[in-house]
């Protein structure tokens, strides 16, 4: 159940623009998915025109396509290639800058970035379930992100309850999805002639407000309470279990880290495409009069060379080593750091890895035969 529910409505179909007027005349700046070289990618939406209606994703390992059918559904679909990440978490970002005086002493400025309220549309349960883990680690212990922190005081979240997952998609199995539970402002359950809409949150209710709503009719809510239903029973993946610590960390030797090796790419796009993942690096960029200096941070992965470079020597040189980082400290570690893994089951890394390499997969070859 939900952690908070305030008010709730049925906003038919042909009034989904009035959402996206209260959150415009809230100050908000709506973005949503929109179909952008040939994915669903989060972009600007002004209106209803600019959602992705009658839109389908087929996915599987290493494949991705948008079909385009006659459906009226706006939110008939699982997921695109973004999470909520970089619009929190930057790929590329100047932490600060240093600047030389004319006595020759330097001068250092935090950039910390001055977003507008944001309002995303169409959030999946894999994606808050993510955003909490990012809050956690960002904002959470002595020194808190000021870049994200400035961003994520800004988000205002309309999540959709999944009913048609993809195929790639096990976010039953971690046990986030396919309903949001908390996280949310506003959370819409999409049906045939409109959307069943609560809030969950204070600034949730007062959009809410705004709008013109019919009572919830029961039958309207057991249909879609059976959507999320059959959502979750439509998942075939599913990892081992959800504390794969001792598992992994007992099979460092397992000989299928080498098969998984003999088949990766180390090219990181699972990291990139992964909600949770958070690794990144930082570098100088001096301008050419040699007067100042900008301090970047962009994303990095644990697949790169770089990643594990300490003091002349590269840790992880090999492929086999890189990809045993990666589960090892998302599935194993992540349960000492943040009390929980760090997957959501949003599948994307199955969908975006160019040679398909499925997670479930592999845990699961490593779990059948353990040492
Ligand atoms: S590991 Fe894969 S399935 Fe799990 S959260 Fe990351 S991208 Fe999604
Ligand atoms: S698992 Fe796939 S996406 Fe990840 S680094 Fe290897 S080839 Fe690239």
């Amino acid at each position: 159940m939900p952690d908070a529910i305030l008010a709730s409505g049925f906003l038919p179909g042909h009034d989904f623009a009035q959402l996206m007027s209260a959150l415009a005349g809230q100050g908000y700046r709506c973005i949503g998915p929109t179909v952008t070289d040939g994915a669903l990618v989060y972009d600007t939406v002004e209106g209803v025109e600019d959602l992705p209606v009658g839109v389908h994703i087929q996915q599987g390992p290493g494949s991705y396509r948008v079909e385009f059918n006659q459906g009226k559904r706006v939110f008939d679909w699982a997921n695109g290639p973004q999470a909520l990440k970089p619009w929190l978490f930057a790929p590329r970002e100047v932490l600060w800058r240093a600047e030389r005086a004319t006595g020759g002493e330097l001068h250092f400025s935090q950039e910390i970035p001055e977003p507008v309220p944001t309002a995303v549309i169409g959030v999946r349960a894999c994606d808050l379930a993510a955003l909490e883990l990012q809050d956690r680690h960002f904002l959470e212990g002595e020194y808190p992100d000021a870049c994200y922190g400035a961003r994520r005081s800004q988000l205002f979240l309309v999540a959709v309850n999944c009913s048609r997952p993809a195929e790639t998609c096990f976010c039953a199995s971690t046990g986030d999805g396919p309903a949001a539970r908390r996280g949310y402002d506003l959370v819409l359950d999409e049906l045939d002639d409109g959307f069943i809409i609560q809030a969950g949150s204070a600034r949730g209710d007062e959009v809410l407000g705004l709008l013109t709503l019919q009572p919830v009719l029961s039958q309207q809510r057991s249909a879609a309470t059976q959507a999320t239903a059959q959502a979750a029973g439509m998942q075939r993946r599913q990892l081992p279990g959800r504390n794969l610590r001792d598992l992994l960390f007992g099979n460092l030797d397992h000989p299928h880290w080498e098969a998984v090796a003999a088949r990766c790419l180390s090219c990181g796009n699972c990291t990139s495409v992964c909600p949770t993942c958070f690794c990144y690096r930082e570098l100088e960029q001096p301008a050419l009069e040699g007067e100042s200096s900008q301090h970047y941070r962009e994303w990095d992965s644990c697949f790169t060379q770089g990643h594990s470079y300490i003091h002349g020597f590269t840790v992880r040189p090999d492929t086999r080593l890189r990809y045993r980082q990666w589960l090892t400290h998302k599935l194993g570690g992540w349960h000492d750091q943040y009390g929980r893994s760090g997957c959501v089951g949003c599948g994307r890394c199955i969908a975006w890895c160019p040679v398909g390499i499925d997670i479930t997969e592999e845990v699961g070859a490593i779990a059948a035969s353990p040492a």
